[in-house]
């Protein structure tokens, strides 16, 4: 069957969801993805912009559906929080990752990996002995895996989520706010919260250029989280303009297509001796 691209292809929309037969085809379709290995983590770099150094990287999955195609996270993440199968492939995500991690420490490559994680999983008690056995497993230290969340996904239930989020930190797991500004999070619970990173939405990155708002936004975080003694990302980094003011306003690391798309394990290292030999590092 000819793979066909994803563009306007809706897999799951929510507008449709009492299509009761449609649900029940795709549920059986990712529990397949996970059994019949389609699922795949693409990892993309973020770029320290005093040192041009590269630490860190994020994993996002892809799923490559036999006859579908390429379907982005986007299209099916939220299908799998409503319906309780986001453990299953969380706990694939979490595995892949932290294997990765593994076989680049091997190869004398030492790179931090984030993964993302959903509102239903932040609130599940059992994700930080999840991530630990797995740690363990392939023997990585707990510095070296991130954790993403976003700020809706934390307000779901906050007591419950810093509950588990200080459980993670305990066990040396980092954390950082992932699409910063576009939820409705307090800064008391910034506070509260064992957080080391802040990544600014791409929205007011990308927006950077053409909007003195976007501008303002991200300047106000980058000291927001200077002053908190936080880390801070900006993401959706898509041209040399930006990423030099984002330089310019002492932003800590930069992601984006700009530096280079998520890519599988094998192209990221092949991006990275690319980047090491022109940048010197
Ligand atoms: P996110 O965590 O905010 O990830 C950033 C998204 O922006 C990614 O889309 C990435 O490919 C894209 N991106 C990166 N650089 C640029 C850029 O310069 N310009 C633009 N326009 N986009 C850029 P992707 O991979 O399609 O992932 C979409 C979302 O799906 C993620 O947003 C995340 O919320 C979710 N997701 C991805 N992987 C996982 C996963 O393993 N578990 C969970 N729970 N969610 C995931
Ligand atoms: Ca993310
Ligand atoms: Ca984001
Ligand atoms: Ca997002």
């Amino acid at each position: 069957v000819a793979k066909r691209a994803n563009s306007g292809l809706a897999l799951y929309d929510e507008r449709h969801d009492d299509n009761g037969a449609e649900r029940l085809s795709l549920m059986s379709e990712l529990r397949q993805a996970v059994e019949h290995d389609q699922l795949m983590l693409y990892y993309q770099p973020k770029v320290d912009l005093a040192t041009h150094t590269v630490k860190f990287v994020e994993a996002l999955v892809r799923w490559d559906h036999p006859t579908r195609g390429y379907v982005s996270p986007d299209q099916f993440i939220p299908f799998a929080e409503q319906t309780g199968y986001i453990k299953a492939i969380s706990h694939w995500v979490a595995e892949q990752a932290i294997r990765q991690c593994a076989a680049w420490r091997a190869e004398g490559i030492e790179l931090a990996v984030s993964v993302n994680v959903s509102a239903r999983e932040l609130i599940q008690s059992s994700l930080p002995d999840t991530f630990s056995a797995l740690l363990k497993k392939y023997g990585v230290p707990a510095e070296m895996l991130w954790i993403e969340i976003t700020e809706s996904a934390i307000m779901d239930d906050p007591n419950h989520a810093i509950q588990t989020l200080d459980r993670l930190h305990a066990l040396g797991i980092r954390l950082a706010i992932d699409d910063f500004g576009t939820g409705y999070s307090s800064l008391s619970y910034l506070k509260r919260m064992p957080v080391d990173e802040l990544k600014i939405d791409k929205s007011f990155v990308m927006g950077m250029v053409l909007h003195r708002d976007d501008e303002t936004i991200v300047r106000s975080t980058i000291d927001l989280a200077h002053n908190m003694g936080l880390k801070v990302v900006a993401e959706g980094v898509e041209s040399e303009f930006v990423m030099r003011r984002l330089a310019e306003l002492r932003c800590d690391l930069a992601q984006g297509f700009h530096l280079s798309r998520p890519l599988p394990p094998s192209k990221l290292e092949d991006w990275l001796r690319e980047w090491r030999c022109v940048n010197g590092v």
